[in-house]
């Protein structure tokens, strides 16, 4: 299961520019990442433990982009409710980078990937999100997958990060497993 992340990263053909967003830690801005450098995500690019500014304020709308109050969307699941569906976990995931909820990511990080501890970019802010194709992940499933674009600001540039998630349940609940290189 870990292995398609594995071999890519080693792969001569993204070593070049997995070797720069690890010494950064930050995405390329302005440049359409692909699920190769999708280390904003994995495991490895989120590893660094740095000094946090705090967090931002809870937001109104979501983050995720449903028409749908923050505490009505995903601040139920980041505060404590089971996300019932791969896709819904995803968007859950995708607002709590953007208000930094390090707990709830990794608790909802598989635990044969989850790094110890989610580095924020101060920054580097995620804006919107779409999704771009679903597979499985419903509560009748198992497994499932989230195609999707986080898109983010940095330095007054903007950026999108393109990933296809999958997505396990581990012990009942959605958790995020790794990313499937998709081009
Ligand atoms: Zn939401």
């Amino acid at each position: 299961m870990r292995r398609p992340s594995r071999k890519r990263q080693s792969s001569p053909v993204f070593r070049g520019r997995t070797a720069v967003a690890a010494a950064t830690g930050r995405a390329v801005r302005g440049r359409t990442r692909s699920g190769a450098t999708g280390r904003m995500w994995s495991d490895r690019g989120m590893a660094r433990r740095t000094p946090r500014p705090a967090r931002p304020q809870a937001p109104k709308d979501c983050p995720c982009g449903l028409p749908t109050p923050y505490a009505e969307c995903c601040g139920r699941y980041h505060a404590g409710q089971a996300a019932p569906t791969a896709e819904a976990l995803m968007r859950s995931r995708f607002s709590a980078f953007a208000v930094q909820d390090e707990p709830y990511l990794l608790r909802t990080w598989h635990p044969d990937h989850r790094p110890a501890a989610v580095d924020f970019d101060p920054g580097m802010r995620w804006t919107r999100l779409e999704i771009l194709d679903t597979k499985d992940g419903s509560a009748f499933h198992t497994t499932g997958e989230v195609a999707f674009r986080a898109h983010y600001t940095e330095g007054g540039g903007e950026g999108s990060l393109h990933e296809r998630s999958r997505f396990v349940r581990y012990e009942g609940a959605w958790v995020y497993l790794d990313a499937v290189f998709t081009e």
